[in-house]
Formats: structure tokens, C-alpha cells, sequence
């Protein structure tokens, strides 16, 4: 096995293991880390691989990129991540809706959306990074969330030996059903605290503790060490790879396609994670002709690829698919990175920019780098329209995120001739987004109570409603902690115990 070693993209930092890399999140020196060498798939591994199980090819693809785990631990770490949390045996399912495009159902885990495809492997990753280093003390897991990330992060650790994870979100700030889910999350080593604040109030606090070296000395003290589930992990980056090779093999598998033959992928878009995780599966060898970037009304990427400038400044909108209403897409500075020919100092200028500024322009160079990228967008109408036609011509039900996706590939599909076929990137059970989906079919939806309305779904689609859905009016409260802004700290403290 040829090792894997990773440097920062804004040149801080090199030769950095994969288990070191997970255990750090981000850089020192601000930056992402990003294999120095892309590792790549044997010849013949499709071949070798259709119609093996999903286990087997997130072992394979973890394999090339995570070079100091032995393949004892890491086949420790898939069985443990991808088990009876998931709904289905296959794990990520693969639906044909249409013609020629097939949904990579990336939804069938503990919160019925894609994150979990990665948070539950994540705390696997890191206790054993933390056990090859020699970090003898637990990690400690602290996260802020609007709602979604905090639930499928403490998923991901619950009972997860030598972790705890604290989660802050804003009281009055999250959804009924996401407040619901949180302050219902069992395991021992979980927490979850209210704050009497907005979503940046948490944010900032947070990112406080991290940088707190009298906090950081006194956890130790006690046995603890800190560490972040972020989106930027290389822990996560790396087993959302691996579903876009299994979705290739799928394919082949299912006969729809010839080993070698390409296909195109389309992901709904936000921080940029998902859709880098396809790119690097062609990189490592995937067949892929085309990465359709789909966004919603926040367009930002959209008017970055099509004109070379990325600029936050802008009006920033609601819309029914939240999790992409993001104008800061961190992930995009590890595609920066390589179009920039991996070219650090240059990243790290457009980067600080970024800051200053709010915006930076690419090279002409650059763009042309871009060239494996096609892009779109949809608005809140279009996406509705393509949610309640699909639902209406084939009876196949998306979430809002999704719907974003589809309406783009349609659009996406309308210039291509021959079609190839679509892999399209599912990331959120239609049930999460009950109202938007649900209102998208019928208006008159839009004034049922939020648990009826997940009855009105399961009568509509014959799908038994997800566990992640289950008992959650009635199962039992386990967390009520609430606390100020200024107290977070002392909240911590107070829940690890420390002196
Ligand atoms: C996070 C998320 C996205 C966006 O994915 P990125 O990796 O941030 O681009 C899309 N859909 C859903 C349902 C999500 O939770």
C-alpha cells in the first residue's frame, strides 16, 4: 500500500499522517488538509467489486486514503458505522426515477439525511487516531448547530467509548421536531444545551473554548482533549467518497451501465463537501464525465463557476432547503488548492480575501482547470415543480434538497445529447422536510401540524415512517440544560466534571 500523507492548503503544514489529520480538523495554519499524493483505485476494482457489499467498498476506498490505519481497525470502524442505524440493509440504496437518472439514497441513517452517511463513522476514525498517537485522554466533541448537524453528531458518539459530545443550539432557534430529537438523545456521553442566544452567539462560543489554553490545561488535568466533528474533517471527507464508488459499481452491478463507462453526478450543494467527495472519486479512478454543482437561491457557486468570481456579498435568503443556505462554502478551498495547481501561497492570498474582502477572482488558468464542473440552480418554484410532478408522473417522493438536485439535472439533461446516465446525489429523507415536500404536492398541507402531517405522508406513500420519526412526540425528554451565552464555559465544566 503506497502511504497517504497530507498538507494544508495554504502551505502551513506537510507530511501529516491521515490519523493526525482527522485528530487536528483543521490545519494550524487555518487550512484544509488534502492528500499531497491522490491515492488511487487498483485496476480492475470494479470488476473485482460489483455487487459486493457496501461495507467492502467503504473499507476499500478508506483503505487508500487512511494509509496508517491497519485494515483491522478500519474494518473495526465500518462494522461499526454501518450497521442496524441504517434502515436498510443496503445501506444507500440506489433508485431509478426517469429515464436515465438514479438516486443515490444517501438518507437511510440515524437522522434520515446524508451526514450521517460520515458522522457515523467519524467517531470511530478519531478514537482510533486518538489510540495511535498516543492520546491517552477521551475526546471531548464540542459542536453549535442550527439543528441538523448536532442531532447526526451525537448519533454518530453516542456509547462511543473514550468520547463525549456537547452540543449548543439556540433556544427558540431550531424546529419544534429538531428541538424535539436533540433533547431525546440517549446515550451516557451525550449533552445538549440551550442557549439563550442565536445560532453565531454558540458558533462563537465554541470556537472560544477551542482556542482557550487555560481551558484546554485543565481538561487535560481531568483527562480530556478537545476535538471538532466540522464538516472540513478529513474523517468526513473521506467515507463520502466512498458512497459515489459504491454508486458506480452499483450500476455496473444492476447492468445499467458497462465497467468503464461513464456517468455524470449531481449534488445538491452547500459547504461544498458532498460535491468534492464525487470529484475525488474520480480522481481515484471512478469513470465520471460530469459534477453538476446544483445550488439554491443562494447562488453563490453558481455565479462562481460561471464567472470566475466568488463573492459573499450578497442578499442571503430562507428557503425551504436550509442546510444549502450557505454563503461561505469552506470546502471549496480544498478545489481552489488543486485548480491553483496546488499552489498554496496563491490559496492562501484568495483565502484572506475572502476575509477581507468577501470576495476573490480566479485566474484564467484556473477556470480552465474547472472544466469537470457544470452548474445550476433552481428556485423555491422550480424545485416544488419538480418535486410534485416527480411524485405525480412516478410516484417517487424527494425532499427539498433533492428537489434543488433534480430540477438542475433536468435542466442539465435538456443539453446533452446522448444523455449519459445521472447519478443524483439524495441527501435528505422527503419525511425530514415534511411541510416544504408535503406543501409542494398540495398547498393545503401547509396548515397541518407538523407530527399529523408525517401520518399524511405514510398514508400518501405507503413508506412506513422512519425510525429517526418514530415516538419522537412521546419518547422521553433527557436533556433541559439551558444556560447564557457567557456561561457556556462553566457549562462544559460542569458536565465533564472538571476541577
Ligand atoms: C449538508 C446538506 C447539504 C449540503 O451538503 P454540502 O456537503 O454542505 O455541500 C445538502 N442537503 C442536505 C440535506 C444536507 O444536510
Amino acid at each position: 500500500m503506497k502511504e497517504i500523507l497530507y498538507e494544508s492548503t495554504r502551505g502551513g503544514a506537510r507530511n501529516v499522517t491521515a490519523s493526525q489529520a482527522i485528530l487536528q480538523g483543521l490545519a494550524p495554519d487555518g487550512g484544509l488538509f488534502v492528500p499531497m499524493t491522490m491515492p488511487h483505485l487498483d485496476d480492475g476494482f470494479f470488476a473485482q467489486m460489483s455487487g459486493k457489499p457496501y461495507q467492502e467498498i467503504a473499507f476499500a476506498v478508506s483503505r487508500l486514503f487512511l494509509s496508517d490505519y491497519s485494515d483491522e481497525e478500519l474494518w473495526d470502524c465500518v462494522n461499526n458505522a454501518y450497521d442496524s442505524k441504517f434502515d436498510t440493509e443496503e445501506i444507500v440504496p440506489v433508485a431509478k426515477v426517469g429515464e436515465k437518472t438514479y438516486f443515490l439514497e444517501l438518507f437511510h441513517g440515524a437522522t434520515i439525511a446524508f451526514k450521517d452517511m460520515a458522522l457515523s463513522i467519524l467517531p470511530h476514525f478519531l478514537t482510533r487516531a486518538a489510540r495511535k498517537n498516543n492520546v491517552n485522554e477521551d475526546v471531548v466533541i464540542l459542536t453549535a448547530t442550527s439543528g441538523d448537524t448536532g442531532k447526526a453528531a451525537m448519533a454518530g458518539f453516542a456509547d462511543v467509548p473514550g468520547t463525549r459530545i456537547i452540543v449548543f443550539y439556540p433556544k427558540g432557534g431550531v424546529s419544534i421536531v429538531q428541538e424535539r430529537q436533540m433533547i431525546t438523545q440517549t446515550g451516557d456521553n451525550t449533552a445538549v444545551v440551550a442557549i439563550h442566544g442565536n445560532f453565531d452567539n454558540a458558533q462563537t462560543g465554541v470556537k472560544k473554548m477551542f482556542e482557550d489554553r487555560a481551558l484546554k490545561d485543565r481538561l487535560k488535568a481531568s483527562g480530556f482533549v478537545f476535538s471538532s466533528a466540522n464538516s472540513i474533517n478529513v474523517g468526513r471527507l473521506v467515507p463520502q467518497v466512498a458512497y459515489y464508488v459504491y454508486g458506480y459499481s452499483k450500476l455496473v452491478a444492476d447492468g445499467v451501465i458497462k465497467n468503464g463507462d461513464p456517468i455524470d453526478i449531481v449534488v445538491p450543494t452547500g459547504n461544498f463537501g458532498n460535491i468534492l467527495a464525487a470529484h475525488y472519486a474520480k480522481l481515484i479512478g471512478t469513470p465520471v464525465d460530469k459534477l453538476v454543482c446544483a445550488s439554491n437561491k443562494n447562488k453563490v457557486l453558481y455565479d462562481f463557476f460561471n464567472t470566475g468570481v466568488y463573492d459573499k456579498n450578497r442578499e442571503f435568503y430562507l428557503t425551504s432547503s436550509p442546510s444549502m443556505d450557505i454563503l461561505i462554502s469552506s470546502n471549496l478551498e480544498r478545489l481552489i488548492f488543486e485548480v491553483a495547481d496546488r499552489d498554496a501561497a496563491k490559496t492562501a492570498e484568495l483565502m484572506k480575501q475572502l476575509v477581507t474582502g468577501g470576495q476573490y477572482e480566479i485566474t484564467d488558468k484556473m477556470r480552465e482547470n474547472l472544466s469537470d464542473f457544470e452548474t445550476g440552480f433552481a428556485t423555491e418554484e422550480q424545485m416544488s415543480s419538480v418535486i410534485a410532478q416527480t411524485f405525480n408522473d412516478e410516484h417517487y417522493l424527494m425532499d427539498t434538497h433533492t428537489g434543488v438536485a433534480a430540477y438542475v439535472s433536468r435542466e442539465y439533461e435538456k443539453r446533452q445529447d446522448p444523455v449519459k446516465p445521472i447519478l443524483l446525489a439524495s441527501t435528505a429523507s422527503p419525511f425530514k422536510f415534511a411541510k416544504s415536500v408535503m406543501g409542494a404536492i398540495d398547498p393545503v398541507y401547509r396548515e397541518v401540524d407538523d407530527f399529523e402531517l408525517l401520518d399524511r405522508m405514510v398514508a400518501l406513500t405507503g413508506h412506513p415512517r422512519p425510525a429517526a420519526m418514530k415516538d419522537i412526540e412521546n419518547a422521553p425528554i433527557l436533556h433541559d440544560r439551558e444556560c447564557n451565552v457567557e456561561e457556556m464555559e462553566a457549562t462544559v465544566c460542569s458536565i465533564l466534571g472538571l476541577k
